[in-house]
């Protein structure tokens, strides 16, 4: 068994080998299968996890070499000079997930040289661990010159933004998992020492304040579970216990410090904060068995999955502050969806299941995984995206890295640890949640068990279990029966299938055909197991039409499509006409699927007919015309160049966007004075329908400012002119584009520029198209000519000619 032999729930912190240290009665009454006794054998995840290995990680060191928060650690050491280099103070934690994950990932692919480089790493975090166990580069180094959000003093800021706290969390988790699977134990001194500081300034009586980015209640649950110290349970139930009371800290739902953490019953503010508050609730419920933060979670996540869940499994609908909107407040193009937003949510949608054996929470989970999480990396593992949303122009693609970088240091560490939500077990009863093709050991007092699971999921419905006991078995299997091979695609009324399934699962064991009932969204098999048995599960494998309450108003009269765990797109690249935001297509239109090997690393395609609408005559009449349809999976889409996308598809043509009829700026063609690649929107005849609607694309001469700009409209022939208006981009206050000084506009005579003659003053107003009108000119071009203001740059969302 080697050295992996003790290890157990590596992901919640080793939760089984070392139940003998706590008490039995309090932890969750679910434990899962942990990863390290799993083995994924398919073509989709094991690729993914492979690829996450050879790329990811390798690419996330490398980012963190070259943005300088390596540096930050050396310096802070003493071994290198220099003042703090990367852009913010919770830069550290991007290195201590990426330590994390390749903890992870070593379980599964042992590779010297990654070890090395971690060992390297820790060195570096041991030495920049002040005496006393303080451990924030950005302090360390600067002093009294911290970052701002750091304040001046240790701990001054925690509550607001210096992430002290946060950065610990990710490193107790990185600690114990690199722990767990290298059996060293330096990581583990430098994270005991740190949690020891931590433990005597903080606490009833010392420090009474929150962490304003919640993260180390997870943390140091881990340490607890490794160490089986308890000071560490007590101090994550003191940073939950003491949000939002009595007189600390500054009270704001931004960070959920509105109330005591065990009186919210809603979810609000920054997603990933609440996602990872919520999961340390989970586990302070299990540990403690205080039902209180149980409550307050199953009331919250109730809020998510009735009202503000994306059909992704995306939460936090609001870029702003990264949060959750109100109740059924999910646009499409400007859904934020974070990355991180969406694996916090499987973190404790599992948690909720290990609580309370509820399938229900595997659906959210599932749904999250296969669609948001994944679409937040590229097939090739080196492509992010922080907002994941459901609706595209082409203005979103993934990058190579993000100055805020949590992102693509969080997938690091999250694809290696994706086995463990597969399998989970209490007592005997085994629990089959993910249908992945697998192999796992359990060990049942003196008996081996073998489980394998062949499929093809999720490009089929069928599943072969196969239950290999050493010696005959007396157990449950208890085997999901997930809410899309029934009728239900989340609980609660945000979603239903338009389609209803004409078959039900059908499960075999031994070959012979079993009534079962369903129950917490299980088929419990129970019978005495021997060698060779088996269970086939063919699960109704129909793509789903699926519609949104009424509520939602970006999805009204639209429809989106789900086959297996999958949610599906349209996008650009499969159709001959780009423009796929003019197109419908019937709800009771014949769709089918495909496998197609070639493209996108193989998936299944979803066909059909559709039909397009475009506009005839000025006075909005529409004419329809049919179309091919065709559909990828969501979490494949932005991996063949800029395009449109649509995860909801219209389904009545009164809900499509048909192309503006030509207009003379839209057929001209565009120079301006600082071109780049967003110049086409200036003339893409689309505005923004309301001032709250950012999802419009634009251009801009950012950070050009105080200086004069133009832009040219080269028209197809002459044409005679008599009025022009800019709809003008702005984002201020807090971003760098506001109106411009002034504008004017030329039109071409022969070679040279004359003014257009108007007898009123160019208009500057916020919000609206500015019109100016003028004695009518034949020309062949027309040229708008800026001077930015003094302080700001200038943009345009959309520029017309008449
Ligand atoms: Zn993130």
């Amino acid at each position: 068994m080697g050295r992996f032999s003790t290890l157990a729930a590596i992901v919640l912190g080793c939760l089984c080998s070392c139940m003998d240290k706590q008490d039995a009665q309090n932890d969750y009454p679910i434990l899962p299968v942990s990863f390290t006794e799993v083995s994924v054998t398919d073509n989709f995840w094991a690729e993914r996890i492979k690829t996450n290995h050879n790329v990811t990680i390798p690419i996330a060191i490398e980012k963190s070499r070259e943005t300088g928060r390596i540096d930050n650690f050396a310096i802070a050491a003493g071994l290198k000079e220099g003042v703090f280099c990367s852009p913010y103070p919770f830069d550290d934690s991007d290195v201590y997930k990426i330590i994390e994950g390749a903890a992870y990932s070593l379980q599964m692919f042992p590779d010297k040289k990654l070890e090395q480089t971690i060992d390297s790493l820790i060195y570096l975090i041991g030495e920049a661990q002040e005496d006393d166990g303080y451990l924030y580069t950005n302090r360390t180094i600067m002093g009294a010159n911290a970052h701002e959000w750091a304040g001046k003093k240790r701990w001054e800021k925690e509550d607001i933004l210096s992430h002290e706290l946060y950065n610990l969390g990710h490193f107790y988790e990185a600690a114990t998992a690199y722990f767990q699977t290298t059996g060293k134990q330096k990581i583990m001194d430098i994270a005991i020492k740190s949690a020891d500081l931590i433990y005597d300034t903080f606490g009833y009586g010392k420090i009474e304040n929150y962490p304003g980015h919640q993260e180390v209640e997870i943390g140091l649950v881990k340490l607890y579970r490794v160490t089986g110290n308890k000071k560490y349970l007590e101090l994550a139930k003191f940073f939950l216990d003491i949000r939002g009371k009595g007189s600390v800290g500054e009270k704001k739902t931004y960070n959920q410090s509105h109330l005591p953490v065990t009186e919210q019953n809603e979810a609000v503010g920054h997603s990933v904060r609440g996602a990872y508050m919520w999961s340390g609730m989970a586990d302070m419920a299990a540990l403690t068995g205080d039902k209180r933060y149980l409550d307050a979670i199953t009331k919250i996540w109730e809020d998510i999955v009735y009202k503000k869940l994306y059909i992704t499994g995306g939460i936090g609908a609001e870029g702003g502050f990264e949060g959750f909107g109100g109740p059924y407040e999910l646009p499409n193009m400007r859904a934020y969806c974070e990355t991180c937003a969406a694996i916090a949510n499987v973190f404790w949608n599992h948690r909720m299941f290990l609580m309370t054996g509820d399938a229900k929470y595997i659906d959210v989970l599932e749904r999250s995984l296969y669609n948001n999480v994944l679409s937040g990396v590229s097939l090739s593992g080196d492509r992010f995206f922080y907002p994941n949303p459901l609706e595209s122009h082409g203005q979103h693609q993934r990058s190579e890295w993000f100055g805020c970088a949590c992102c693509p240091s969080n997938i690091s560490r999250f694809i290696p640890s994706m086995p463990n939500y597969i399998y989970a077990r209490k007592g005997r009863e085994i629990y089959v949640n993910l249908f992945v093709q697998s192999e796992v050991v359990l060990k049942i007092e003196n008996n081996i068990l073998n489980i394998s699971q062949q499929t093809n999921m999720p490009w089929d419905g069928n599943v072969i279990i196969k239950v290999n006991p050493s010696k005959p078995e007396n157990l449950s299997l208890k085997v999901r029966v997930p809410g899309w091979a029934l009728n239900s695609p989340v609980p609660g009324d945000l979603y239903r299938f338009y389609n209803q399934l004409p078959n039900l699962p059908v499960i075999r064991v031994n070959g012979k055909e079993e009534n079962f009932r369903i129950e917490n969204g299980y088929v419990k098999i129970n019978r005495k197991w021997k060698r060779g048995d088996s269970i086939e599960i063919g699960f109704p494998f129909e793509i789903r039409k699926i519609l949104a309450n009424e509520k939602i108003e970006d999805d009204r009269g639209k429809m989106a499509l789900q086959l297996g765990p999958l949610v599906y797109c349209a996008e650009w690249a499969d159709y001959k006409d780009p423009d796929i935001l003019s197109m419908a297509v019937d709800k009771d239109a014949e769709l089918i699927s495909e496998y197609n090997p070639d493209i996108l690393g193989g998936i299944t395609m979803i066909r059909g007919d559709a039909f397009g609408i475009k506009k005839v005559g000025s006075n909005g009449d529409t004419e329809t015309y049919p179309r091919l349809f065709r559909a990828i999976p969501y979490y494949a889409w932005a991996h063949r160049g800029p395009g449109q996308m649509a995860v909801w598809i219209p389904t009545e043509a009164g809900t499509a966007r048909p192309k503006p009829l030509p207009a003379i700026a839209s057929s001209g063609k565009l120079e301006a004075s600082y071109p780049d690649g967003s110049l086409f929107s200036v003339n893409d005849q689309l505005f923004p329908e309301n001032p709250a609607d950012k999802s419009n694309l634009f251009y801009d001469w950012w950070p050009r400012k105080n200086q004069a700009e133009w832009i040219i409209c080269n028209f197809e022939k002459a044409e005679t002119v008599s009025s022009s208006g800019v709809y003008w981009f702005t984002d201020t206050p807090g971003g760098g584009c506001d109106l411009p000084a002034s504008w004017r506009l030329f039109y071409k005579s022969g070679e040279s520029w004359k003014p257009v003659k108007t007898g009123s003053p160019y208009p500057l107003v916020k919000d609206s198209l500015n019109k100016v009108f003028f004695e009518p000119v034949e020309t062949s071009a027309l040229k708008l000519e800026v001077q930015l203001s003094a302080d700001y740059s200038a943009g345009i969302y959309e520029w017309v000619i008449d």
